[in-house]
């Protein structure tokens, strides 16, 4: 799925890529700053898009949560790095996993440490639970989810971490992927806006994985409004792989 956008009073948030092992990036914005949820493949040329030339815009995405380590989340991040350095960024950018999932995501910043001229802070949000980020309050609950391999596809468990941000009198869900977990009941309850992964069309084998379209419905229909990503067909039903 591609180009979808929700707005609430001055909060927006635009989702120009979501698919299932590809990639996917979000965009919330209020008034004084942005964040991207998710920093899959692509990342960059959809900042770049939105940018262009403009620096001061570069210094306004503040922060960037990835919900997991998986590439198709957090796969964009070296190359919407390296993006700011060339767009001459030089305000702290922060980046958001949760307890456990960021072994890969440092290692990535960590290849450009030396050649960047703003500094890249690591918030391990699940140990911290609840953060304050300029009018962001963000808070995690943790998800089910699977390193499905060729050998082994059901996987053991990764870390992985749902969000909560609270913004401008709004509270938006980021579901991750994740497979059916209690607490997004509750979660999603109390959310205006709940972003939740539909990967499956029908149940699947594994247990903690994905969900079903028909779940993330069921969660996302709790919420005052919901958005489905993370497909793995397209909108004509073709399977994308
Ligand atoms: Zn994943």
């Amino acid at each position: 799925m591609t180009g979808i956008s929700w707005k609430s009073g001055n909060i927006s948030l635009d989702i120009p890529f979501s698919v299932s092992g590809l990639s996917t990036v979000m965009l919330l914005a209020n008034p004084d700053s942005c964040s991207m949820v998710e920093c899959g493949d692509g990342a960059a040329s959809y900042i770049y898009s939105l940018y262009g030339r403009k620096i001061e815009k570069y210094e306004s995405l503040k922060n960037v949560l990835i919900t997991h380590e998986h590439l198709d989340h957090a796969g964009g991040l070296n190359s919407l790095l390296w993006l700011m350095e060339v767009a001459g960024r030089k305000s702290e950018l922060r980046v958001i996993t949760p307890e456990g999932a960021g072994g890969r995501v440092h290692r990535m910043a960590s290849a450009l440490k030396d050649r960047l001229h703003f500094r890249v802070s690591f918030i391990d949000i699940t140990r911290r639970n609840r953060v304050e980020l300029d009018g962001l309050v963000v808070s995690s609950f943790r998800t089910r989810h699977r390193d499905s391999t060729p050998a082994n596809r059901c996987g053991d468990p990764v870390p992985s971490a749902g969000y909560v941000i609270e913004t401008g009198g709004r509270s938006i869900l980021f579901s991750g992927d994740t497979g059916p977990v209690k607490l997004l009941d509750e979660k999603c309850a109390s959310a205006d806006l709940s972003v939740i992964e539909s990967t499956w069309e029908e149940p699947f084998e594994c247990d903690g994985l994905h969900l079903t379209v028909r779940q993330a419905i069921e969660y996302g229909s709790l919420s005052k409004d919901f958005i489905l990503v993370h497909p793995l067909r397209d909108r004509e039903g073709g399977i994308i792989f």
